[in-house]
Formats: structure tokens, sequence, C-alpha cells
């Protein structure tokens, strides 16, 4: 075991900016073979992997850390890097549940001007693989990956919605669920809500709301062993008895 930890750069200098006076002290084990990295590098490594476990070189032991506590910040939009127009602004708060856990992250939207600014946040988190629980000032989004591993997962099991929560807070904290925030209910809804949007966008429908009313059995499959006129179905049905058809 403690040779995957053991690595005899840490302490030293930086193996990616070689600054002396930086020394490597941060170390993911998500990233695979990641060296030993300083505090800037580790946040510059993960623009693309924001909400993996960094491990600390602390007290001669490693101790988790998140990235938000050493001041990385996710950028929402234009592929990872900030706004043009949001130097000046301040970040938001966002919980966000990934295939790792729970993350608490400052987030810098987007401030582009658009010309729809109505559901703007959620639309910009969906565009950065966040699906927001809210379509009205999101707080608390879900990576894509955490839904469709839940929807595989019951499909392939017995784990429930509140079960699958239950092993995300364990999966944040080892020892104890409750050194991280419940979003269960926030996951319910959100689960149920992108299970819907896939069913529309299978079945080439558009939502409710924009479209008017969806038609009866616009998202029923199509079965193949029902009858059908036509195709599978004695030629002259019609005319048969009605309890012979
Ligand atoms: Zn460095
Ligand atoms: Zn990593
Ligand atoms: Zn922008």
């Amino acid at each position: 075991m403690h040779e995957r930890e053991h690595d005899s750069r840490i302490g030293g200098a930086c193996m990616r900016c070689h600054v002396e006076t930086r020394p490597a002290l941060y170390k993911c084990f998500m990233c695979f073979q990641l060296p030993p990295l300083c505090e800037q590098c580790v946040k510059d490594a993960h623009k693309h992997a924001p909400f993996h476990d960094i491990q600390v070189w602390r007290n001669n032991c490693f101790s988790r850390i998140t990235l938000a506590s050493i001041g990385f910040v996710v950028n929402l939009g234009h592929d990872g890097d900030p706004c043009p127009h949001g130097a000046a602004k301040s970040t938001s708060k966002y919980t966000v549940l990934h295939e790792g856990g729970i993350h608490e992250v400052q987030a810098l939207r987007c401030f582009c001007p658009v010309r729809e600014e109505k559901g703007r946040d959620a639309m910009t988190l969906w565009r950065s693989d966040l699906f927001p629980a809210t379509f009205l000032r999101p707080q608390t989004a879900m990576t894509s990956g955490v839904l469709r591993g839940f929807h595989l997962l019951t499909l392939t099991t017995k784990v429930t919605a509140s079960g699958f929560c239950t092993y995300l807070r364990r999966r944040t904290s080892y020892w104890s669920k409750d050194d991280s925030k419940d979003r269960a209910r926030e996951f319910f809804m959100a689960f149920r809500m992108f299970c819907f949007l896939l069913q529309l966008k299978r079945h080439a429908q558009s939502p409710p709301s924009l479209d008017g009313e969806l038609r009866a059995g616009s998202l029923a499959i199509f079965c193949a062993a029902c009858p059908q006129p036509g195709i599978n179905m004695t030629p002259g049905w019609e005319s048969r008895p009605r309890e012979k058809q």
C-alpha cells in the first residue's frame, strides 16, 4: 500500500514549473500518473478535471483536500477559460454531484451578452456538462456522468436513488456521510428531469412548453409483436367478427 503513495520527489521542487520555492506537496491519485506538483501547477493541471480529490503532504502524511480549498475556480463556458466579460465579477458557489463524490466549487459564470436571459444560468451549466437541479437560479448541479451512471445502475442492480446518494456522500468522506451535504432531493428531481428530456430527444420531440402539449403515444416505443395492420395481420381482418380479429 505504501508503495503506491511513496514518492521521494514530495517536498522537492515542483515537477512541472521546476521553481525551487514552490515545493511539490500536492498529488492527485485520480489523475493517471500525475507527478507531485506545487499548488499553482496542481490547479492548472485540473482545469479540465475540476472534481478530483487532491492529497496534500502535511505532518508526514497525505490529507485529502478539495481544489476549492486552495482557491481553484471553475470557469463555466469558454472551454474552461475565464469569461472575457467576467473579469470584475464575483464567483458563485455550486454544489456538484460527480462520480467521485459531492463537491463544493467556486465557479465563474459566463457574462457574455445574450438575447435570452431566462434560464441562462441553467443553460450555461448544462453546456459545461453540469445538469442543473432546477432551471431557476440553480445552486446544485450533477455531471452527466453521475446521471448516466445511476441510470445504468437502475437497469443492472437494485440500488435506489437514496442509496446511491448515500454512496456519493460516503465516496466524498469515507468515514461519515455527514461530512458532505445531503442533496438527495435535488438528485431525485434532476434525475427524473434528465430521463424525461432524454426520452424527448430519443423520440425527436420538443419539450412540451416549447411546442404545446405532447401528442398521446409520442414517447411510446414501437412494439413489433403487437398487431400492426398491413404488417403482421391477415388481410381482411376488419371484416371478421370482433372476437376472431
Ligand atoms: Zn509548479
Ligand atoms: Zn486529478
Ligand atoms: Zn462569456
